[in-house]
């Protein structure tokens, strides 16, 4: 129990020894052993990366996006909103962040022997703290080059949280990579640090455009403008936009309707477990949703 506490109170941050507190908040104690469960999850194979598909306007999968679940021995399936942060926090991100770069471009090595499925593209979520390690460049070029994956078909989404660190060395980053043709989205557009100013400096392919405002655009007036303003600004310096959370058809229209190009989100399909991901792309590239496109004629 002391063992814990303890445990417990060096996750919380403080680096100082202190004396067992009974009233430890227990939510404290069940991050903390989450926290050392994780530190195994790697080894023990209990992480697994779903893929969620990215669809044009035709509903053809162009994309997935790969995000990561825990298969937790006793808690079952844990989602990344419950371990990210944690592991973002103590910098486990970064061992269990380049697992999932090499899983992914593995799957891309895998796709690239088929002709049919060999211009998919994988996004990866990467975390500030990730690419504020001063090798994370040569680490993303010797897992491609480990791999076999094609750089252009890796897609390395980040976030405006980038921006409180040094911007350009990010930049000068991005940079090194772009050149080998791996691509950049600016993801959760909108929720984060207002970064206008260097939305035109960063270089980038794609903007997701975050699901609070997509759930939003019929009933918040504001965030209809908001989402005029970010679909014009894309429009302006010549970026792709991405819809996050589309959830109906009638999302759907308006967002394409307004100059939105891909989409992603349960009205096409939930993220997947790369087996069932694979047993879809047997057959087509296209979501086996008929109903879906007749639902929303
Ligand atoms: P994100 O990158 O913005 O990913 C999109 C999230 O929205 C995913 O949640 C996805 O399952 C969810 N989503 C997609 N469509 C819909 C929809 O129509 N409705 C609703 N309600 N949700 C939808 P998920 O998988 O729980 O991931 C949450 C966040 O955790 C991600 O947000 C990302 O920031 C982070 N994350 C996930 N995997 C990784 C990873 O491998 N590395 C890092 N650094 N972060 C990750
Ligand atoms: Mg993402
Ligand atoms: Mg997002
Ligand atoms: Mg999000």
């Amino acid at each position: 129990q002391a063992d814990i506490a303890l445990y417990a109170a060096k996750e919380a941050g403080r680096n100082q020894l202190f004396f067992f507190d009974p009233l430890l908040q227990a939510e404290t104690i069940e991050r903390a052993l989450l926290v050392r469960d994780l530190r195994q999850a790697l080894e023990q194979d209990e992480l697994v990366l779903f893929y969620q598909p990215i669809v044009d306007a035709q509903q053809h999968i162009r994309a997935v996006e790969a995000l990561l679940r825990w298969f937790h021995p006793k808690h079952g399936m844990v989602l990344p909103g419950k371990f990210i942060p944690l592991a973002e926090r103590n910098g486990l991100i970064v061992p269990i962040g380049k697992w999932v770069l090499e899983t992914a471009c593995a799957q891309l090595a895998e796709w690239q022997q088929d002709p049919e499925r060999e211009a998919l593209v994988i996004a990866v979520n990467i975390s500030a703290r990730q690419l504020s390690k001063t090798n994370f460049v040569d680490t993303v070029k010797s897992v491609l080059a480990q791999t076999g994956a094609r750089a252009d078909r890796l897609m390395l989404e980040i976030t405006e949280s980038i921006f409180q660190d040094n911007v350009n060395s990010t930049i000068t980053k991005m940079d090194a990579l772009r050149q080998e043709g791996v691509r950049f989205s600016l993801d959760d557009f909108g929720t984060g640090y207002s970064s206008l100013t260097y939305l035109k400096r960063l270089p980038i392919d794609h903007l997701k455009i975050d699901k609070s405002f997509v759930d939003d655009i019929f009933e918040d007036s504001s965030d209809i403008a908001i989402v005029h303003t970010i679909i014009a600004l894309a429009k302006n310096l010549e970026i792709d936009i991405i819809a996050e959370g589309v959830e109906t058809c009638e999302q759907m229209e308006w967002l394409q309707g307004n100059g939105c190009k891909f989409f992603q989100g349960y009205l096409f399909s939930h993220p997947l477990h790369p087996d069932k991901l694979n047993a879809i792309l047997e057959n087509t590239t296209l979501l086996p949703t008929k109903e879906l496109r007749s639902s929303c004629d």
